[in-house]
């Protein structure tokens, strides 16, 4: 496991540049490390420099769909009557991802002046960071944070007499993965039952209480500071063209060093498994790789020299999603895999539409019952079918996300799933404890 104290070489340090110092969480820890720079220079610019600044950046949201963040902010109408809210998607749940739990740990005062800034970029004075419900000591850490801020006038009326007025309440979720989806989050927020709204309008437009909200991951929140004191172009060489800046990729399972490295967007996989993450757990052989979260496609082994942005994972039919780098050496049962999954996705599903209700709760059947050794020769395509029936036909991204691991995984695994069926035939398996 990697310790923040002990940075690899290969890092670029800009998101995570503070962590390692002694209480870097602490306002004191921040002002002494560059800390509210970027918010005193930001009162001297227009809203439309700053959102220029983070069009310059490349920077694209780091929750998974990727979208370009400066052109997000521009579509906020900042002469809307209506308040203007900044929401915080903290309610980090994709599996393999955990990185807005660090950021929110070792420097929550960053991902705050980013909501600062963006505050002043589209003149919005209220917003809320939405927290996952396991992650309840962040939001004490957090309210604590946000009581000294106060204190120390960082925030609430007139911030250190500039006339610019900003107040930042937590909010807890209840631990539903589906509140991760932007309008659900809303919905949750404003206390009703977690479930997506038809779009559009878009938060953008008509979010919070109906309201034009900015709404954005933590990490995304987290590069703006450095974005508008080093400015975009800055941020933006660090990547690769379309994907600027830094990342945090977050590498787990069969991995020697498993950890949160912030890397340059467009670092290659090969070279982050085996220069960063020390290479496959005991010297084994890689078998694939989760790129970006479950959520997302597997690339085989061969697959694996692939540039780490938006783009190149696109273009190989995978995506960057959150960062979520899983590793799976030889081992790996790839039916055991593809069910694991599918109990997530249908554990999660919110139930609303009926093809992410219905599909993955038969795919999880179709696969126990394939695993525990009972399938029949028609189940491999089944599952194939019964997936590219909900990919693209569910009301939100969450069938998709159920869907697309699914259908890579039968795809480049199929002689593994036909081999495994043969071997059913003639060995009996104790079914998996199922904790209720
Ligand atoms: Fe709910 Fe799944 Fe439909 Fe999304 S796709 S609305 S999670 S049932």
């Amino acid at each position: 496991m990697r310790l923040y104290n002990e940075p690899n070489p290969l890092e670029v340090k800009i998101l995570t540049r503070r962590f390692g110092i002694t209480n870097s969480h602490t306002l004191d820890v921040y002002l002494q490390n560059d800390g509210f720079q970027a918010f005193q220079k930001a009162l001297g610019m227009k809203p439309d420099q700053i959102i220029d600044e983070m069009k310059a950046s490349g920077l694209r949201g780091r929750g998974g769909a990727g979208f370009p963040a400066g052109m997000k902010w521009s579509f906020v109408p900042r002469s809307s009557p209506k308040p203007k809210y900044i929401v915080v998607n903290a309610d980090e749940s994709e599996p393999g991802t955990c990185k807005d739990r660090l950021l929110m740990e070792y420097d929550p005062i960053q991902m705050i002046e980013g909501m600062m800034i963006a505050g002043l970029a589209i003149d919005s004075h209220k917003a809320y960071v939405y927290v996952r419900g396991e992650y309840r000591y962040l939001i004490d850490l957090l309210d604590r944070v946000i009581d000294e801020l106060y204190a120390r006038g960082w925030l609430g009326k007139s911030i250190h007499g500039s006339g610019f007025d900003f107040d930042v309440y937590t909010h807890t979720g209840a631990g539903s993965y589906e509140c991760g989806e932007e309008t659900a989050l809303l919905d949750s927020l404003e206390g009703k039952r977690g479930v997506p709204r038809l779009k559009p309008p878009f938060p953008a437009v008509a979010g919070a209480w109906a309201s034009p909200t900015l709404l954005t991951n933590v990490e995304t929140f987290s590069a703006v500071p450095a974005i508008i004191r080093d400015g975009g172009a800055a941020f933006a060489a660090l990547g690769t063209p379309r994907n600027g800046g830094t990342r945090m990729f977050c590498l787990s399972g069969h991995i020697e060093r498993p950890g949160v490295y912030e890397l340059p967007m467009g670092f290659n996989l090969l070279q982050m498994i085996n220069e960063v993450g020390g290479g496959v757990r005991g010297g084994r052989k890689l078998k694939a790789v989760v790129p970006g979260g479950s959520s997302c496609p597997v690339l085989k082994a061969d697959e694996c020299d692939i540039a780490m942005d938006f783009d190149a994972l696109a273009k190989a039919k995978s995506m960057l999603g959150s960062g979520g780098v899983v590793i799976l050496d030889e081992t790996t049962c790839m039916v055991k895999f593809a069910m694991r999954i599918m109990k997530f996705y249908a554990h999660e599903s919110c139930g609303w539409c009926i093809p992410c209700r219905e599909g993955t709760a038969w795919l999880k059947k179709t696969l126990i019952r394939f695993h525990d050794g009972h399938g029949t020769s028609k189940d491999i395509d089944l599952i194939d079918d019964i997936a590219k029936n909900m990919l693209g036909r569910t009301f939100c991204a969450l069938g998709d996300a159920a869907a697309m691991p699914t259908i890579s995984i039968v795809e480049k695994f199929r002689d593994e799933f036909e081999a495994y069926l043969a071997k059913s035939s003639t060995t009996v398996r104790v079914p998996e404890l199922t904790v209720v």
